[in-house]
């Protein structure tokens, strides 16, 4: 089915599954199913240092007991090591990107000098593919940096609409790091591209990425798909959510007693109408009703009175 929609969820184990990535995890999930499409769920386990296999399972847990089942997965992104690292060396075979043998020393004393203004001032671009070649083969450290082009990238992000970057405002990314392990955007797009995502949503903590991210399919030769950047969740004290204000591992309000059903109910409304004044959904009525459409721009606040009587 060549138009058949493939959402994925893409936690990194590194804490409990939370209400904000609940509600990125159901929100992929109800438009996997009511489009009949598929749901990957990938564990984003590159970082060993703050992942772990314990976070990986209290997550499942978590999406368990919400019953948010995953029709492929679980992927887990450091075993696709080999495969980001070949992406790396097809983009620097093309011209797409660069060794840059700067040391860190260097780069920072650059920094220092130009504080908020700094950007990197593309040393190493210059420097012609053979010798570049020659220097890595002797054993010179480096880092590969994607070569930014000029103009502009933009998307029209299903909740945001059209959403604009200049490409002079993104520096030449390190894409592999001196230690040979490639970067966060780097994974999840070959990750995006390998499993054939059609639609990336996800919180808009990640829309600095994104222009990355489209700059990087392009260079592949892969199609972009669509993004939904979902709002912001608030405390009620205005505030990013954080565990400052309470419970906010979803696994808290299983202990509690809450329900499955209206925890996902109530993650629903969370940044999404369904159109009319209607407050308490069964999971079939949210998976027929959802849309991503009705995704609201606007930041969503986190009122657990709500909770208490869905
Ligand atoms: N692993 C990222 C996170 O937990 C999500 C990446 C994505 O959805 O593109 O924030």
């Amino acid at each position: 089915m060549a138009d058949q929609i493939r959402v994925r969820f893409a936690p990194s184990p590194t804490g409990f599954l939370h209400v904000g990535g609940a509600r990125t995890a159901l929100y992929n999930w109800l438009l996997a199913r009511r489009t009949g499409g598929v749901f990957v769920l990938r564990i984003e386990d590159t970082d060993r240092e703050r992942s772990s296999g314990e976070m990986t399972q209290a997550i499942l847990d978590g999406m368990t007991w919400l019953g948010l089942n995953w029709d492929e997965g679980p992927v887990h992104q450091a075993d696709g090591l080999e495969r980001h690292k070949g992406e790396v060396g097809r983009l620097l075979a093309a011209g797409s990107a660069y060794r840059c043998f700067c040391t860190p020393e260097e780069l920072q004393a650059r920094r220092d000098i130009m504080k908020e203004e700094y950007r990197y001032d593309r040393r190493c671009a210059a420097i012609p593919a053979d010798e570049s070649a020659r220097r890595a083969e002797s054993g010179e450290r480096f880092a590969v940096r994607f070569r930014v082009p000029e103009g502009d990238t933009a998307w029209d992000d299903e909740v945001h609409g059209e959403t604009r970057f200049k490409n002079e405002s993104i520096e030449d990314f390190i894409i592999l790091r001196t230690d040979g392990t490639p970067i966060y955007n780097l994974a999840v797009v070959s990750d995006d591209i390998d499993m054939r995502i059609t639609h990336v949503i996800r919180g808009d903590d990640h829309i600095a990425n994104t222009p990355k991210q489209i700059l990087l399919y392009q260079a592949m030769g892969a199609a972009v798909p669509r993004f939904a950047h979902l709002p912001m969740i608030l405390g009620p004290d205005g505030k990013r959510l954080s565990k400052r204000h309470g419970a906010t591992a979803v696994g808290q309000y299983a202990e509690q007693g809450i329900l499955p059903q209206a925890m996902n109910n109530f993650l629903a409304l969370l940044g999404w109408n369904a159109g009319d004044d209607v407050e308490v959904m069964t999971m079939t009525e949210l998976t027929e009703r959802f849309s991503l459409d009705r995704v609201n721009k606007k930041s969503a606040v986190f009122d657990t009175a709500k909770l208490e009587w869905m």
